[in-house]
């Protein structure tokens, strides 16, 4: 077991995990510290918190699971829909949370940009203010995501 404090060796971890295809790190060079840190100042241009932001993707994909896959309206401006897939995934960090394999997808009607997010990318942004690494295919790009659901 791999020590919790040692931020290199998790790193490691997730540059390799196999949990993900490429990881979750992507094609990012930037150590989990550096991409932490400037996606936490982004968050703060858009003038969002790491708490505001989770509460309302827990809000959408809260109302999305039971439309089971069709599109449903959130709001005027905003549609959503579920992709289930079989299994579980699991948390990187020594926590070890387990998630269902489900992706919300968020659909703003006025601009047309769609983003995406699972299950564990809540718990990553919430719990360890980790929106991915470029280049990872589930990362969350936080002015993105901002503007789109808010
Ligand atoms: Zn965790």
């Amino acid at each position: 077991m791999k020590k919790l404090s040692d931020l290199e060796n998790l790193d490691n971890i997730l540059r390799s995990s196999v949990v993900v295809a490429g990881g979750f790190l992507g094609t990012d060079s930037r150590n989990l510290d550096e991409i932490i840190s400037n996606d936490l100042a982004e968050l703060a241009k858009a003038e969002k918190t790491i708490s505001t932001l989770v509460e309302r993707m827990k809000e959408i994909t809260k109302k999305a699971i039971p439309a089971m896959g069709n599109w449903t309206n959130i709001d005027k401006t905003h549609e959503t829909r579920v992709e289930e897939a079989k299994g579980i995934i699991t948390c990187p960090w020594p926590d070890s949370c387990r998630y269902a394999k489900r992706i919300t997808f968020v659909k703003n009607t006025q601009t047309g940009i769609i983003v995406k997010w699972t299950d564990l990318n809540i718990h990553l942004i919430e719990q360890h203010n980790f929106f991915e690494g470029k280049g990872s295919v589930y990362r969350v790009e936080p002015i993105e995501v901002v503007k789109a659901i808010f």
